[in-house]
């Protein structure tokens, strides 16, 4: 075989094996030609270079993002075949700064530029998948290092086709907190190195709802649950958080990643449907539903001090779990809970029902449990539309408050768990790394084990 055409084919394979894995090749590929073309006679030493910098290819490929010590021997293999190459053939001088060049933009760049990424491939179908590593798409965007991820009911809601508006191909993911790696021009509030929780929600700051805390209804184009439905989002190694300046908020050094896990979703929509619900000192709160959500908004509950609060729940598992962790909690199940709410309440049922299940009868059983005159607050999402029959409920005037949140208290909740007032961890029954991230869905979606919400521990952390 010709030397040239024996360089050509180990250029040429080296070539689609980092296109493959999406690595830019051209500079290296340059290189290689103008060596070719300059000096095809040591054909020979050219060859080895071409199979170091192939080598070391499969190298970076095998080892993991935190392995540069494996990564090192590779490199060190090409830098030294290529400038044994250049020694022998032209002299050191001329060609090692091309060497260095050439390896920088193998191995290394591969490490910066590739992550893996659960991904919604189609309907029914996640994948976890290589993904170029996002970067920054506008001033006020944050690239953040996604050290702990959490596995939401959305994201089977996602998988399940139930989402119309959530891209085939994006991340999913929407719980996560992280470390600032790289800010935009115009972040002020976060800075590379901070640990950060990131909000479910994206939004503006500026519009006429975000300036009224109605963040959930941001008018802005990307407003609004963005991350991990729209736009990529944090079941992967990397995620770009756009506006950061709002949808990140930095951890107290004393919280843990596993204390503020929750913090940008299911907490912050406990700690609203809470807020909205115009919890009073003397009032029994009926909370239907004690999923992940429902403990959440429980604890945001018990932080207004009501006289009694009440829990139904379907699930003995559940129900166990409230008995076991808050033991001042009145517990009952749908079948009995109208009863038990009239027996255990001052004024024919409960002054505040905040509706939590979203299953097929909670609805209903909501305003039916609820008191005239109270508050009912719905943060259910439903599969079906629901009936709302007011000539059953005429007069009992009942004010109805509806879902969807707005998450803008998360530095208000951060410093709740600081004070230790508020505390998620026993929620996290199961913990996996991203790359057994099939496995965690398998659990959580079918409910094996006693789950309640899966950690989802990032790589490199
Ligand atoms: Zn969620
Ligand atoms: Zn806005």
């Amino acid at each position: 075989m010709s030397p040239v055409v024996c360089i050509g084919t180990f250029s040429l394979c080296r070539g689609f094996y980092f296109k493959d894995k999406g690595i830019p090749v051209t500079v290296s590929l340059f290189y290689d030609l103008f060596f070719i073309e300059l000096h095809f006679e040591p054909a020979k030493l050219s060859v080895i270079m071409s199979f170091g910098l192939f080598f070391s290819g499969v190298v970076a490929d095998s080892c993991d993002n935190n392995g540069f010590s494996c990564l090192l021997p590779g490199t060190m293999f090409v830098l030294a075949s290529t400038f044994l190459a250049q020694k022998q053939a032209f002299g050191l001088e001329l060609h090692l700064p091309f060497a260095i060049f050439a390896c920088g933009k193998g191995p290394f760049k591969r490490k910066e530029t590739i992550m893996l990424a659960y991904t919604f491939v189609e309907q029914g179908r996640f994948e976890l998948r290589e993904k170029p590593r996002p970067e920054l798409q506008d001033g006020r965007d944050a690239i953040v290092r996604v050290t702990l991820g959490s596995i939401c009911t959305s994201d089977l809601h996602i998988k399940h086709g139930s989402v119309p508006r959530a891209v085939p191909g994006i991340t999913v993911g929407h719980e996560m907190v992280g470390v600032v790696e790289e800010v935009g021009r115009e972040v002020t509030s976060v800075k590379p190195g901070d640990r950060v929780t990131v909000n479910v929600e994206t939004f503006c700051g500026e519009c006429f709802f975000c300036r009224h805390g109605y963040v959930n209804n941001c008018t802005d184009p990307h407003g609004g649950w963005a991350l991990g439905c729209r736009i990529d989002g944090g079941q992967a190694e990397f995620v770009r958080v756009p506006y950061a300046d709002q949808g990140l908020n930095v951890i107290p050094p004393s919280v843990t990643d596993e204390q503020a896990l929750f913090v940008g979703d299911i907490l912050a929509t406990g700690f609203w449907a809470a807020r909205i619900s115009e919890i009073k000192e003397e009032d029994t709160v009926l909370i239907i539903g004690a999923g992940p959500t429902g403990i959440c908004t429980l604890q945001c509950v018990m932080l207004k001090n009501p006289h009694r609060v009440i829990v139904c729940e379907r699930s003995e598992e559940r129900l166990r779990f409230v008995r076991e962790h808050y033991p001042g909690v009145e517990v009952t199940t749908p079948e009995g809970c109208k009863d038990f709410v009239l027996c255990h309440s001052a004024h024919g049922g409960a002054d505040v029902v905040l509706e939590v299940a979203g299953g097929q009868d909670s609805f209903r059983l909501a305003w039916e449990c609820a008191r005239p005159n109270a508050v009912v607050t719905v943060v259910a999402l439903y599969d079906k539309p629901q009936l709302l029959p007011l000539p059953d409920m005429y007069g009992k005037n009942l004010t109805f408050k509806t879902g969807g949140v707005d998450g803008c208290d998360c530095a208000e909740i951060l410093s709740l768990i600081e004070a230790g007032r508020i505390d998620t961890t026993p929620l996290i029954t199961h913990r996996f790394p991203l790359e057994r991230i099939e496995e965690a869905y398998r659990i959580f979606e079918n409910r094996l084990d006693g789950v309640i919400k899966v950690a989802v521990t990032g790589r490199g952390r």
